[in-house]
């Protein structure tokens, strides 16, 4: 490979964060290839629970371009089967598993009484640091307790990634505290409900960034003109980072760049989805 393919690899998108499991998803190796085909060459699946994370797996496996997590999302934290550490356990031993999550706690909709989200979040964040993997965060409205959970294991936690965060500088310098990587999503693109976190996009160190779709969640408000599906999709990362790009007074190249290595230290490297490119 010639210096220059490499230098070109680094300045493709990595997309952190996609629920490719999620039912909104008919054709899965199209929205990976429709993404590719704008230079989001890699993406991490997520899991939300055993199953899930069998899934993601097994995607991760078929589909080039792709690493998976296992985890069980604080949703679904009620749900949790009686075995789902040793389950959990197991699926990591799998080489595409880089990261324990999404896991967390979530007290904005409470899908999962907080007790049950604590306890699982807390068995979880026990896993990684026994498995020396790294841990794929969720949190919403519950800072105090998360930070709680994780100082627990203070000098043995294993590298963070705050996924999808959405507050402003304040809790940003609590998670940078513990050395933490910070996702950002389309949730910056929205100008009232992102303004704390528009606030914090320029504060995140160059080191720590990591740009994330969570599709098919969170469609960007930016994009023009306005898609007519509200599913979001891995190809739609760029649209994110000119907003990151602007907030940052910095170019989509370097963002490009310097994302793409981020992803890269912090999940280990795995290669590009390569597509072959009719006429396009
Ligand atoms: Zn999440």
């Amino acid at each position: 490979m010639k210096a220059t393919d490499v230098a070109e690899r680094l300045e493709a998108w990595t997309d952190c964060g996609v629920n490719l499991c999620s039912g909104q998803f008919s054709d899965r190796s199209a929205v990976l290839d429709r993404a590719a085909h704008l230079q989001v060459t890699r993406s991490v699946l997520i899991a939300s629970s055993v199953e899930e994370s069998a899934d993601v797996i097994a995607l991760a496996e078929s589909e080039s371009g792709c690493i998976a997590t296992v985890g069980i999302h604080p949703h679904q934290a009620k749900d949790a089967p009686a075995d789902y550490i040793p389950a959990l356990r197991q699926l990591a031993q799998h080489a595409n598993v880089r990261a324990v999550g999404e896991c967390g706690l979530d007290y904005n909709r409470n899908f999962s009484p907080p007790a049950d989200q604590r306890r699982v979040f807390a068995a979880q964040v026990a896993l990684a640091v026994e498995l020396e993997l790294p841990l794929y965060l969720h949190e919403r409205d519950a800072l105090a307790d998360h930070l709680a959970i994780l100082s627990e294991h203070k000098g043995q936690l294993p590298p963070l990634f705050v996924h999808c965060f959405t507050q402003g500088p304040e809790a940003l310098g609590e998670y940078l505290a513990l050395d933490a990587y910070i996702g950002v999503t389309g949730w910056a693109c929205d100008e009232r409900r992102g303004e704390a976190l528009r606030r914090a996009v320029p504060l995140i160190p160059d080191n720590r960034l990591l740009l994330e779709t969570d599709a098919p969640y969170l469609i960007p408000r930016t994009i023009r003109p306005k898609p007519s599906s509200r599913v979001n999709e891995p190809r739609w990362l760029p649209e994110i980072a000119a907003t990151v790009a602007t907030l940052r007074n910095t170019t989509a190249k370097e963002l490009a760049r310097l994302t793409t290595s981020n992803a890269q230290a912090f999940f280990g490297e795995w290669p590009v989805r390569e597509v072959i490119c009719a006429p396009c």
